[in-house]
């Protein structure tokens, strides 16, 4: 077990990290921007270094930095979190070439399952069914056509590179499909810096099914069961809970075991999420591969069991899984609401600054994860997201109650959060009865 780590984020997952490390007896330098010199999670590391001003560019997303900070704070590796580094092979690589262990999978699977068009090739080998659409990088925007011709209208337009839901466009015929192919491949590159596109069948009124696997480097892959994210804004998931209450049994089995195929056929290890769309006939479809921890990963924790970050360290540090598939269980239902600091009224407006009342929910079954409180001033610079709200019960209806009432006791003031836009979700009788799919909440709660 390595005795120091690096913390290369910031927030509630810095915080996740600190947790689990003091947990396993390791010491944790933590990296911070001048935007969060004040952040009280940075006195439970045994180290905070500042890396730079508040620019993601000028630290947390700054490699010579981060390297530098590690090399100071003499650490063994290097915890990415999720976002900023986590899904960067190049930074993986400048780690490991430094001798500081990078807590993610190794380069190669890193690089194949973080291009979405290389991802689909490796699902195809590995017999994980894919959505119909382009074989590979589309550049021309007659073969959009045709392959559009092909597989039918509505369409979508991806980013090889894509992620957090930038540079998608839905097309319903040739019109909507040549006006959005120049514009995805502009967003692509303006937010990736590489403007290959693809093209695939729009899955309408699916549903988002994504699979938590965890390999070592012994030859063991296991996953931790399905959790189901398909209440999204702009493609953005809001809630997040296990089990999906759309699955068959025996669908939910093939769709995690399709899940550990692929990340053997990848090479892949440490944690990572095998993201499928499902449709009402419970056929599923890859949709990518995310490599690193999610923020979502504390639903698979409850109903499993697991510390998720815990086995991240575990498994970075050479040791070998020490359970069995049939070890692994999926007890109970648990729910998470993502909390943002964003008006729902004002079509979710940042709302950073001062926090002046905090008071969070708490009682059996709930679970808090968050860096805020009371007199923490929420900096402009980064992510909305101050917390994520977890429930754990026996079965959907007991969670979803908890959380309701969980969301109610929650004060935040005078910062404006999307707990109000939760509560509509709990009390809404689609969701209740679990009829929903990654459209509803635009179609039906927010009227789109
Ligand atoms: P990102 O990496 O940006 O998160 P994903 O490929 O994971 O992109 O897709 C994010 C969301 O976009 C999905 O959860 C789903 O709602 C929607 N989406 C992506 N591809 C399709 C598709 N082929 N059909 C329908 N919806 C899709």
């Amino acid at each position: 077990m390595f005795s120091k780590i690096l913390i290369a984020n910031r927030g509630e997952i810095a915080l996740r990290i600190i947790r689990a490390c003091r947990e396993l007896g390791v010491q944790t330098a933590v990296v911070y921007s001048t935007a969060d010199k004040d952040a009280a999670y940075l006195k439970l590391a045994d180290q905070a270094i500042c890396i730079g001003d508040a620019p993601p560019a000028a630290s947390y997303l700054n490699i010579p930095r981060i390297i530098s900070a590690a090399e100071i704070a003499d650490v063994q590796a290097i915890h990415p979190g999720y976002g900023f580094l986590a899904e960067n092979a190049h930074f993986a690589e400048i780690c490991r070439s430094c001798k500081i262990e990078f807590i993610g999978p190794p380069v190669k699977a890193m690089a194949a399952v973080g291009d979405k068009v290389e991802c689909k090739k490796l699902a195809k080998k590995a017999k994980v069914p894919t959505v119909p659409g382009s074989e590979g990088a589309v550049d021309d925007e007659r073969v959009a056509l045709r392959i559009a011709e092909e597989i039918g209208y509505p369409v979508i337009i991806k980013a090889a590179a894509g992620g957090g839901g930038r540079g998608m466009r839905v097309a319903h015929n040739d019109v909507s499909l040549r006006a959005g192919f120049k514009q995805a491949q502009a967003e692509a590159e303006n937010a990736f810096k590489n403007s290959t596109v693809y093209i695939e069948k729009y899955v309408e009124f699916g549903r988002h099914v994504e699979v938590q696997v965890l390999a070592d480097a012994h030859g063991n892959a296991l996953h931790l069961w399905e959790r189901d994210c398909s209440m999204q804004r702009r493609h953005q998931k809001l809630v997040e809970e296990s089990p999906s209450p759309a699955l068959t049994q025996a669908t939910r089995e093939k769709l995690c075991e399709s899940a550990v195929r692929l990340v053997k056929t990848a090479g892949y290890t440490n944690a990572g999420t095998v993201e499928y769309l499902v449709d009402k006939d419970q056929n599923f479809y890859i949709l990518e591969v995310n490599a690193r921890i999610q923020v979502e990963h504390p639903v698979t924790e409850q109903v499993t069991g697991m510390d998720l970050i815990k086995e991240q360290i575990r498994i970075a540090s050479g040791e070998a899984l020490p359970y069995k598939q049939k070890d692994i269980p999926q007890i109970g239902h648990a729910i998470e609401c993502r909390i943002n600091a964003e008006d729902p009224s004002r079509n979710f407006a940042p709302s950073p600054g001062l926090i002046e009342e905090f008071r969070p929910p708490g009682g059996p079954g709930v679970r808090l994860d968050s860096h805020a409180y009371a007199g923490y001033r929420i900096p402009p610079n980064y992510d909305s997201m101050i917390g994520k709200l977890i429930v754990h019960r026996k079965n959907r209806q007991d969670a979803i109650a908890t959380m309701k009432r969980a969301l109610g006791e929650f004060y935040i003031s005078p910062t404006r959060t999307t707990i109000p836009l939760h509560l509509q979700i709990m009390d809404n009788e689609y969701f209740r009865s679990g009829d929903v799919d990654t459209g509803f909440v635009e179609r039906v709660l927010l009227g789109k």
